[in-house]
C-alpha cells in the first residue's frame, strides 16, 4: 500500500485543495496529513501575531475536517524553513512515504525551501507540486513576446480572456477513507507571541469562510462598487484574512461569484465585475513576485526610486503607528488596524501615502509594520499595496500624485462616522470639523485630547515633490535610468 503525505502550509482547508484532493485519488493509498509551524521564520517574515493565533485555530478546524475523512493530521514545530526540511526528510523516511503533495507558494524563501526538499528527497519520495492558491498560475498570463506584463489593465484583459478558457472548477472535499482509527494529536502552541482575535469577527475556519462568501455574494456584491471606497460601511467582503492563510481559495471566491451573478465578465459596471477585480490585482502581485524575484529582496520595482532621501523613523514613525498624527483619518484607520489587525483598503492606501509622501519614511517600515499587525498579511498584497502607494512599483501611483490624507477624509468619510468609531476622543466634534478638529477646537475655545497635524501637508508635499524629483535626476547623472 502507498504511502501519501499532504504537507498543508497556507491552504489550511479540505475542499477546493489540489494537493489533498490528488494525494486522495488512489481509495488504496494510506494518507497522512501534516502542518509544520516554524516561528522562527514567521519572525523573520514579521508575521502578526494575530495571523499565527488565526492559523492555531484555523488548524484545529482543518484536524477536525480532516479527521471526519479518516485522515490523520500530524503537528510538528521547529526554528526555521532548514529545520523544518530536514525533520521532513527523516519523518518521509519512518513513515515510509512514496509521495509527497503540497501546493507551491510563490515567495522567494518558500520557494527555495521547496527546491531544497525536492533535492534532498530526490531517489526516496516522489514529490508533486501544485498551483493552487491563485486563479491562474504565474507565468501563464504574458505578452505576445512571452513576458509579464508591467501594467495591470493589460494584465486584467489577457487574464480574463485566459481564465473564461481554463477549468477553474472548485474540487470536492476528499471522500471519507477507511484507514482505522485516526488519532488527533494535540496541537501544542505556537511558540510565538499571542494576541487575541475578535472570534466574532474573524471566526476561524472553512466552513466560516464558506458562509461569509455565500452572503457576500448575494446580498453585498450588487452595492460592491458604490460601497468599496466608504471605511464607515462594511461594503467589502473582510475575507481577506482566509485568503491569506487560504481557509479558501480564489475559485470558491470565482465560483460563488459566477453563481451569484452569471454574466459578470459581459458588464464591466457592475459589482461583480468590480470584485472579480480585486482578486485579479491578488494574482497580479503574486504573479509579479515570480517575474521579478528581487521583489522579495526589498528591492524597488522603479530603480531610480533607490536613490529617494528618506528620512530616519524616529517619533514621527512611532505616531504613525499609533494613531497620533494628528490627522483623523490616518489617525482612526491605524488604531483600526491596531486593535483588530484587519484595515480597509482605501485607508491602506491613505495610510501609506501619508508615511511615505507626509512623513518621507520609507516604505519599508511601513511595509514592515503592516505585517506585524495584519491579520490578512500576506507577502505579495503588501508589497504591491506599499509600492503602489510610494510610487516605487510597477504601475504604481506616479510620484506627483500625492494624496491630501484631509481631502481623503472628506472624500470618503464625510460626516466623520469612521472617524469617530476609533477616535473617541472627537466625540464632540461636529460633523462639518471632524476632518480639521483643532480648527474648530480654537473656536470654540476648547481643549482636545487630540494631537495637532504633525506635518503641514502643503509643505509636506513641495518637499516629497523635490525629494524625487532630485532622485530622478540623480539617477540620470548616474545613468542608472534604467524604469525598471
Ligand atoms: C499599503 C497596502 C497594504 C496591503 N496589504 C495587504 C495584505 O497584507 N494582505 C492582503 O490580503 N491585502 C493587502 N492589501 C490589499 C487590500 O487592501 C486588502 O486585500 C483588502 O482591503 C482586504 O479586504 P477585503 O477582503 O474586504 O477585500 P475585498 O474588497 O472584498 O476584495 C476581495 C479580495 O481581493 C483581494 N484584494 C483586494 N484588494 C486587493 C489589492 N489592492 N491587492 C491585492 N489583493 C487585493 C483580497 O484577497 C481580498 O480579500 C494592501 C493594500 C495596500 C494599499
Amino acid at each position: 500500500m502507498a504511502t501519501h503525505l499532504v504537507w498543508f502550509r497556507n491552504d489550511l482547508r479540505t475542499i477546493d485543495n489540489r494537493a489533498l484532493h490528488a494525494a486522495c485519488e488512489d481509495p488504496s493509498a494510506r494518507v497522512l496529513a501534516l502542518f509544520i509551524a516554524t516561528p522562527g521564520q514567521w519572525a523573520a517574515h514579521n508575521m502578526a501575531p494575530r495571523q499565527a493565533t488565526f492559523i492555531y485555530q484555523t488548524l484545529h478546524h482543518l484536524q477536525a475536517a480532516l479527521a471526519a475523512k479518516g485522515i490523520e493530521l500530524c503537528y510538528h514545530q521547529c526554528e526555521d524553513f532548514a529545520a523544518a526540511n530536514a525533520w521532513l526528510v527523516a519523518f518521509c523516511r519512518e513513515q515510509r512515504i512514496d509521495q509527497l503533495f503540497y501546493n507551491r507558494q510563490y515567495e522567494l524563501n518558500e520557494q527555495q525551501r521547496d527546491a531544497a526538499l525536492e533535492q534532498a528527497l530526490a531517489g526516496q519520495v516522489h514529490c508533486r507540486a501544485f498551483d493552487d492558491s491563485l486563479l491562474l498560475p504565474p507565468g501563464s498570463v504574458t505578452t505576445g513576446s512571452g513576458e509579464m506584463y508591467k501594467v495591470y489593465t493589460p494584465f486584467r484583459n489577457a487574464f480574463l480572456r485566459r481564465l473564461t478558457a481554463s477549468d477553474t472548477r472548485s474540487l470536492p472535499a476528499p471522500r471519507p477513507r477507511d484507514q482505522g482509527h485516526v488519532t488527533r494529536h494535540r496541537l501544542a502552541p505556537f511558540d510565538y507571541p499571542q494576541q487575541a482575535v475578535d472570534e466574532a469577527h474573524f471566526p476561524a475556519g472553512e466552513e466560516a469562510a464558506l458562509a461569509r462568501l455565500r452572503a457576500f455574494c448575494r446580498e453585498q456584491v450588487p452595492d460592491y462598487v458604490r460601497q468599496r471606497d466608504l471605511p464607515a460601511l462594511s461594503g467589502t467582503s473582510q475575507l481577506s484574512p482566509y485568503l491569506a492563510i487560504g481557509a479558501l481559495s480564489p475559485r470558491q471566491c470565482f465560483n460563488r461569484l459566477q453563481a451569484e451573478c452569471p454574466g459578470l465578465l459581459e458588464r464591466r459596471d457592475s459589482g461583480a465585475f468590480g470584485w472579480l477585480n480585486e482578486l485579479v490585482w491578488r494574482d497580479f502581485y503574486r504573479h509579479l513576485l515570480v517575474a521579478w524575484p528581487m521583489l522579495c529582496k526589498h528591492q524597488p520595482f522603479i530603480r531610480w526610486t533607490r536613490f529617494v532621501p528618506w528620512r530616519a523613523p524616529g517619533e514621527a514613525f512611532e505616531a504613525w503607528k499609533q494613531g497620533r498624527t494628528g490627522y483623523p483619518i490616518v489617525d482612526a484607520a491605524m488604531r483600526q488596524m491596531n486593535q483588530t489587525g484587519w484595515m480597509h483598503n482605501r485607508l491602506r492606501m491613505i495610510t501609506a501615502s501619508y508615511l511615505v509622501k507626509d512623513l518621507r519614511i520609507d516604505w519599508r517600515e511601513g511595509e514592515r509594520y503592516f505585517m506585524t499587525q495584519l491579520i490578512d498579511g500576506d507577502y505579495a498584497a503588501n508589497n504591491g499595496g506599499w509600492q503602489w502607494a510610494a510610487s516605487t512599483g510597477t504601475d504604481a501611483t506616479p510620484y506627483f500624485r500625492i494624496f491630501n490624507p484631509t481631502t481623503q477624509g472628506e472624500r470618503y468619510d464625510k460626516q466623520g462616522d469612521f472617524i469617530r468609531r476609533w477616535l473617541p476622543e472627537l466625540a464632540a466634534v461636529p460633523d462639518s470639523a471632524i476632518h480639521h478638529p483643532h480648527r474648530w477646537a480654537e473656536q470654540q475655545r476648547r481643549v482636545l485630547d487630540y494631537p495637532a497635524p504633525q506635518v503641514d501637508h502643503a509643505t509636506a508635499r513641495r518637499e516629497t515633490l523635490e525629494a524625487f524629483e532630485d532622485a530622478r535626476r540623480h539617477a540620470r547623472a548616474q545613468e542608472a535610468d534604467d524604469p525598471y
